[in-house]
């Protein structure tokens, strides 16, 4: 059977009446069978996606049929769907079933899109490489051995394997440009507000985005410009008018472009990365660009600043996890204390518990000043010379990550270890600004590397089309 790898390749068999969204939902679902010990999926939507499917197929019958007719979604376990299962990978949220769906999904469903399944992710969205699951770990389709990246470690797998069209994930501090990076795929974390986050299970709501997976910059273009924009349920999102990302990407001038020096200098940076980073620049700089470098000396407080802010912000949104509202109850409790603490101990992973510990001590009240405020300081003077930089240069360039996708348990017993993967993907999320990670080749394990793109705030339009740009013709 044809093997779909882009939204283009549906829309054409559709347009020439070789299959219908019935036979394309066959396909992925013998896929995901297929692929199964992969462990990308915690739920698989069989029932209710084919009903989708016959519906979408009468709607293209009579034209009135949504953008998104044909292509097939699945979504990170921290994404609410109406009727079916949210866990966030989490023992403490078993059982739990939506009533509502997130924005971002709902408007996917509008314009016609295919709801597969939900995907395995690091618990709440906490890790880097997907082993922080109660669902189990996530392995990496080109080498089994490997993580997939984390958190969104199924997202990335079920497009890597071909399981689904695109699949959501989200970013809080590079959840879905690390994975894509080790698992060849284009991922986008979008500015901070772009997209409306309700229905979205919090981890640090400063920080959060919803992002998209994708095997090409058009298709990733296309689902933002579907799930962006306003939303009377989250009355942080941004009211700017979201323009047709996928209709431009045509980009034709000649660019300034900055790369950090600390980043490249980094003594965690594995050289073959440095090597394929340096080359792309230099084709750049043959193409006619202004390339640039720019000395960042705060690139060391980057990873403190994310991991003070994110966890004091987990620890108070977690906190609504006790055992009365929604999820799992502990069996073993003898009076209301002991139900509280026995639910959240037993309910709980280990990295979840170190976050929630973390966070309460940096807003106690003797270490507020020392790390909460201080940190939100720190946060502000890396916000405010990013910015700065992006007015100066259309975009910042860096890799995505410090190395490839690494062995099972490399970093299991070293948080700091683990920590030290996000070196390069926190800075956007700590500035808001937005990024994308595409394929920049492969290192000498034919392992996938990542070419990080920023660009300043809500210029989307302007990252697609160079990211599109860089992936046809540059590198
Ligand atoms: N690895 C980072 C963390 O554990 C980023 C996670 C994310 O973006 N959700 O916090």
């Amino acid at each position: 059977m044809t093997k779909y790898r882009s939204f283009d390749d549906i829309k054409k068999s559709l347009e020439n009446k070789e299959t219908n969204c019935q036979a394309i939902v066959e396909y992925y679902l013998q896929n995901i069978q297929t692929k199964a010990h992969l462990n990308a999926f915690v739920e698989v939507y069989e029932l209710s996606a084919k009903q989708q499917a016959e519906r979408i197929d009468q709607k293209l019958h009579s034209g009135s049929a949504g953008k998104l007719a044909g292509m097939v979604v699945a979504i990170k376990d921290v994404l609410c769907y109406e009727g079916h299962g949210a866990n966030a990978s989490s023992k403490i949220l078993s059982g739990f079933e939506s009533q509502f769906s997130a924005t971002a999904v709902q408007k996917l469903v509008d314009e016609d899109a295919i709801i597969i399944g939900r995907l395995n992710c690091d618990e709440f969205g906490m890790g880097s490489s997907n082993e922080n699951s109660a669902h189990g770990k996530v392995l990496n389709a080109i080498d089994e051995t490997r993580v997939p990246g984390g958190s969104s470690g199924g997202s990335a797998v079920a497009v890597q394997a071909n399981l689904c069209t695109v699949s959501l994930g989200t970013d809080t501090g590079g959840s879905v440009r690390q994975p894509a990076a080790f698992t060849g795929l284009v991922g986008v974390k979008p500015t901070y507000s772009r997209v409306s986050r309700y229905g979205l299970i919090a981890y640090a709501s400063s920080f959060d985005t919803i992002g998209i997976f994708s095997t090409n910059v058009k298709d990733n273009a296309l689902v933002m410009e579907v799930i962006a924009g306003p939303d009377e349920f989250d009355s942080t999102v941004s009211r700017k008018p979201v323009p047709n990302y996928s209709e431009l990407l045509h980009f034709g001038k000649p660019v300034k472009i900055a790369y950090l020096k600390e980043t490249l200098d980094s003594e965690a940076l594995q050289p073959e990365i440095k090597k394929h980073t340096m080359d792309i620049l230099q084709k750049l700089k043959n193409e006619g660009h202004e390339v640039e470098q720019v000395s960042f000396p705060l690139l060391d407080y980057v990873l403190p600043t994310y991991y003070i802010l994110t966890t004091a912000e987990a620890s108070s949104n977690l906190s609504r996890f006790d055992g009365v509202k929604y999820g799992y109850r502990t069996p073993n409790a003898h009076n209301l204390e002991s139900m509280y603490k026995l639910t959240r101990s037993e309910g709980f992973g280990e990295e979840v518990k170190r976050r929630i510990m973390l966070g309460t001590f940096v807003l106690s009240a003797s270490y507020y000043d020392a790390y909460f405020t201080k940190a939100q300081k720190v946060r502000r003077l890396i916000k405010e010379f990013t910015e700065d930089l992006l007015d100066k240069y259309d975009y910042i360039i860096m890799p995505t990550t410090p190395s490839t996708a690494f062995k099972f348990g490399e970093h299991s017993n070293d948080p700091v270890a683990m920590y030290l993967e996000d070196l390069f993907t926190v800075q956007a999320s700590v500035s808001g600004v937005p990024a994308i990670s595409v394929p920049n080749g492969t290192d000498k394990d034919g392992l996938p590397i990542g070419l990080q793109i920023m660009a300043n705030s809500f210029k989307e339009a302007e990252l697609y089309a160079f990211a599109d740009y860089i992936t046809k013709h540059v590198n």
